[in-house]
């Protein structure tokens, strides 16, 4: 008798226990890379499993999709890009995974900000990275070559949107709408983590205007070895330079980069940094070149791995600006 009851107690709880651990099942996201990770990590807390395809300190501009990328999008609930031509890759991996889902681009109602024609060194860069493509762009598939294409000749589109805040707070609304169409259960708990990032998100950017406030307009010009934060520039008055263009696939040339170096030492610029995605033997040749020193490191496409000091978007954009003034100031 007592061990019938015991046995039925038992079923009981392991029933229970199913039914629970069922209904907890995350919603799986893909994510392309770490930093749309972390804002759908907060905008989905503990309702959605995130996966991110580029990781941390990772480059997605060259970003080689493997087969085990193929798997966890084919396995996904939702997919979660930055459009704007950022990842060439990603419509050839959808395709091979066979993925048939929604697939939200948090960029859409960005104003995306044209390249820019006025900076020679840029120019060049740019002229150079064209014939790269071209010679380079025949070994590829033609989806592959298009999207590179798109990115750098035609559309000519910066797709680093994520370096401001007013277009981060796009990203994240955008996540949580797709959320909800998704996962509409959960619809209100996404509801009250957006609010609850919109509002730190908005903090951020009372900080970050208050610390470009104190920097005169002639000292706000800065260094990055690719053109990675036009959207923060626009924002907040920088002039940025950036000897690779927007794309980390291409090189400066000869020429661009002795103006680049002439203006360096003409215009007086100290803020001078590297990038946690890419090489930083070009920005260290140009600082030594026109004899000023590299600032530190500024995380421009990828955020840092956990026990780094930009391991969330917030942290990222934080330690950014910080160096970014510090250097300013001198
Ligand atoms: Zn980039």
């Amino acid at each position: 008798m007592m061990q019938g009851r015991l046995m039925a107690a038992m079923l009981l709880a392991v029933v229970l226990w199913g039914g629970s651990a069922l209904a907890a099942t995350p919603l799986k996201v893909v994510t392309s890379f770490s930093i749309l990770g972390d804002m759908v990590a907060n905008v989905g807390g503990d309702k959605i499993e995130v996966i991110t395809l580029v990781g941390p300190d990772g480059d997605a501009h060259v970003y080689e999709p493997s087969p085990a990328d193929a798997k966890k999008v084919s396995s996904a609930n939702l997919v979660v890009v930055n459009g704007l031509g950022f990842e060439g890759w990603l419509e050839r991996l959808v395709k091979a995974s066979g993925y048939k889902g929604k697939i939200v681009v948090v960029s859409e109602g960005v104003k995306p900000r044209a390249m820019g024609k006025a900076d020679h060194a840029e120019e060049e860069a740019k002229g150079h990275a064209k014939e790269h493509h071209d010679a380079k762009g025949h070994d590829h598939e033609h989806g592959y070559n298009d999207a590179h294409h798109n990115s750098h000749d035609h559309g000519d589109v910066d797709p680093h949107a994520w370096q401001s805040l007013t277009n981060a707070k796009i990203y994240v609304k955008n996540i949580a709408k797709a959320l909800a169409e998704v996962d509409p259960a959960n619809a209100s708990a996404y509801q009250q983590a957006e609010d609850a990032y919109l509002g730190e998100l908005e903090a951020l950017d009372t900080w970050a205007k208050a610390q470009f406030a104190q920097i005169p307009e002639q000292k706000r010009r800065m260094i990055t070895s690719h053109d990675a934060f036009g959207y923060l520039g626009e924002t907040y008055g920088l002039q940025i330079l950036a000897p690779m263009g927007v794309s980390t696939a291409s090189e400066p040339s000869a020429g661009g980069l002795k103006k680049l170096i002439e203006q360096i030492n003409r215009e007086n610029v100290t803020a001078v940094f590297v990038e946690n995605i890419s090489d930083p033997r070009l920005i260290e040749q140009i600082a030594k070149e026109s004899k000023v020193r590299v600032e530190g490191e500024l995380y421009s496409d990828a955020l840092s791995s956990k026990d780094g000091s930009a391991p969330t978007y917030i942290s990222m954009f934080r330690s950014n600006v910080g160096k970014i003034i510090a250097a300013m100031k001198q």
